[in-house]
């Protein structure tokens, strides 16, 4: 019997995925995997996250893993933050999978202890496409829409958004700018997966924040128990 490649691929991938899933719950944390497209604000997301992280008055650990075809310049960003980050290159591979995660928990390690982690994000290449069909041993897949790129997505790709814990609607400080009906867009999206969480808020105002952090962090408090 012929078991199609893609299926054996996601097959061997569902192993190396459980194993991190194993690895990251021993140590209690909580892990989020980010999907967008390119410049929805994954980056900036994380940079805001990890500012308001370190206001808080219990400390928080934090590391993030960066996933891009090419470039080191996320991780670069996260690392100015005071954040443990490691990069991944997929070179040409447009998403991310458990094995690229697997050697960045390693890498991951010389930096931070692994054991004691609260929370980790791993961004996601940008890609609403094939980045929700590889599991990379998170506890919740994230997707960040943003308003430029207007209200549609959730009808256009509603894998991603069926797949996600919770959708991040970023960059709300431009509504009143362009073309994007906030209403539909969390509508359309609820109508896909009736259990999403929804974030609205502006990395660059820090609007809405708030509500994400705390939803990070019962995340973070449910797993550390
Ligand atoms: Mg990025
Ligand atoms: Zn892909």
């Amino acid at each position: 019997m012929e078991i199609p490649v893609e299926r054996r691929i996601l097959a061997a991938n569902e192993d190396l995925a459980a194993r991190n899933r194993e690895r990251l719950r021993a140590a209690g944390c909580f892990v989020v995997n980010l999907i967008s497209s390119p410049g929805a604000g994954k980056t900036s997301l994380i940079e805001r996250t990890a500012d308001a992280l370190r206001a808080k008055p219990a400390p928080v650990s934090f590391a993030v893993i960066e996933g891009d075809i090419a470039t080191e310049q996320d991780a670069a960003r996260v690392r100015a933050r005071g954040v443990a980050a490691v990069q991944i290159n997929t070179r040409g591979d447009c998403h991310l999978d458990a094995r690229m995660v697997s050697g960045a928990l390693d890498r991951l390690a010389e930096q931070t202890d692994l054991s004691k982690l609260d929370l980790l994000i791993i961004e996601n290449v940008g890609n609403l496409v094939c980045p929700t069909e590889f599991d990379l041993g998170e506890d919740a897949k994230v997707v960040v829409a943003s308003v430029p790129e207007g209200d549609d997505k959730p009808s256009k790709y509603p894998a991603t958004f069926l797949r996600a814990s919770a959708m991040v609607v970023n960059k709300i400080d431009l509504l009143p700018y362009v073309d994007c009906d906030l209403d539909r867009l969390i509508g359309d999206a609820r109508a896909v997966n009736g259990r999403l969480a929804v974030f609205p808020l502006s990395c660059r105002t820090g609007e809405g924040l708030e509500a994400w952090i705390d939803w990070l962090l019962a995340g973070a408090r449910r797993n550390g128990e």
